[in-house]
């Protein structure tokens, strides 16, 4: 009798746990509380470590035709002064750093695992562990399988259920985001842009399809506190060298997001029984590395690694688990690390931080980026 999962949460984590366990050989059934997979979301920039896992999946090839090679890479000052300027190209990495919509993302996914596998408007409540998962939903339906993955994010239900370490932790930083299409000056194709100011970063590179994502983010203790306009944002960085005032001018205010930041101290004990936790929901680190959604990938491929031929459906959990959790736990901490360093208020933190950056080898940094893609993904056969 084939094996069954169930994974809570649609999202990029939860459709990639989902690729990863039909291709070793599950069953599997993902339930998601939202009722369309729809537009949903700006853009996200995956590295190379995500597209060694993507490949893994089966949905590389999806995901490069949708998105953008980022091939360049400019770091800035707030007054437009180069501080670095990189090329993947220079150190092989061809088509090997996407940028793309969120929401082409989620359809190249949905797309690989099948429709039929995901069931929408299927919020979860509650479930139980007794040797077999069964998922409890609010409309008072319930599924069974041989284990349970909560990949429900931030505010994980799954999580919540038995780790008991509150809530997440604010981190004194919140975001505006935007997709605007046009040509940019500033910005030519396969460029992506990442400008320093004091307590502010601004981001923007191109997505697919003539589409270019930005981001605006804020060091402020008290959140966004409503300022959801881009005229909230504008006025933060009108002064801010071209193309940046023009990005946010250009965006469609009923598609603009705001988000206040959070992340969690790492925990080291994800799972019990035949239950475990996935991305967000096991493991949510501030952005400033962008390696949310590629830890969550890569994540999914050690679940169906460690999944393929278990002694028993626990002891296959505590391998994934322990396959990820010092990697994981290090993301978490160096995005705060870099958020403390990148988005300091203080002047002559600033001085130094955009001196730093202007000495460091372009070369010093491509090599950090293809370190990324050394880590030893496991296969899933
Ligand atoms: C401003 C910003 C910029 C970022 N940029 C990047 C980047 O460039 N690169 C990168 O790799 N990462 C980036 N990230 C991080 C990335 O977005 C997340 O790490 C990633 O989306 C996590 O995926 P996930 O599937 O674990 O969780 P989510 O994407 O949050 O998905 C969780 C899913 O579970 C569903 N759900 C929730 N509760 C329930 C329930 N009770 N029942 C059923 N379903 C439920 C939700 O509706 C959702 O679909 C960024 C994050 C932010 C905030």
């Amino acid at each position: 009798m084939a094996r069954t999962a169930i994974v809570i949460g649609a999202g990029l984590g939860g459709l990639a746990a989902g690729i990863a366990l039909s291709r070793v050989g599950y069953e599997v059934s993902v339930y998601e509380k939202a009722h369309e997979l729809k537009e949903v979301g700006a853009g996200i920039m995956l590295y190379p470590n995500a597209i060694g896992a993507l490949r893994k999946l089966g949905a590389y090839e999806a995901v490069a035709a949708a998105g953008s090679f980022g091939r360049y890479g400019r770091y800035l000052s707030a007054e437009g002064k180069s501080l670095v300027e990189l090329d993947l190209l220079e150190v092989g990495l061809e088509k090997e750093a996407i940028a793309i919509h969120r929401s082409d993302l989620q359809r190249a996914l949905a797309e690989t695992l099948g429709a039929e596998k995901i069931h929408l408007g299927m919020p979860l409540k509650s479930f139980d562990d007794n040797g077999k998962a069964t998922a409890h939903f609010a409309d008072g339906s319930f599924a069974t399988a041989d284990l349970l993955v909560g990949a429900d994010g931030l505010h994980s239900v799954v999580r919540k259920q038995y780790v008991k370490d509150g809530e997440p932790r604010f981190a004194n930083c919140f975001a505006w985001r935007g997709v605007v299409e046009g040509e940019f000056v500033g910005l030519p194709p396969e460029t992506g842009m990442l400008i320093f100011g004091a307590g502010l970063q601004f981001g923007a590179m191109h997505i697919g399809q003539g589409r270019i994502y930005w981001f605006g983010a804020v060091a402020d203790k008290k959140g966004s506190q409503g300022r959801t306009s881009k005229n909230d944002a504008l006025a933060l960085f009108e002064n801010w060298a071209a193309p940046i005032p023009q990005l946010i001018g250009a965006t469609d205010q009923d598609a603009l997001l705001t988000h206040d930041l959070y992340d969690r101290k790492p925990i080291f004990d994800w799972g019990k029984g035949v239950i475990t936790l996935l991305g967000d929901a096991a493991h949510p680190m501030v952005p400033f590395m962008g390696q949310g959604g590629c830890q969550a990938l890569e994540d999914s491929i050690a679940l169906g690694a460690s999944l393929r031929e278990p002694p028993n459906i626990a002891s296959g959990l505590r391998k994934y688990e322990n396959l990820r959790k010092a990697r994981t736990a290090n993301f978490v901490n160096q995005s705060r690390k870099s958020m403390a360093s990148s988005m300091t208020k203080l002047p002559i933190a600033c001085a130094l931080r955009d001196f730093v950056l202007s000495k460091i080898p372009p070369k010093v940094l491509l090599k950090n980026l293809h370190t990324l893609n050394n880590y030893d993904m496991p296969d899933l056969g």
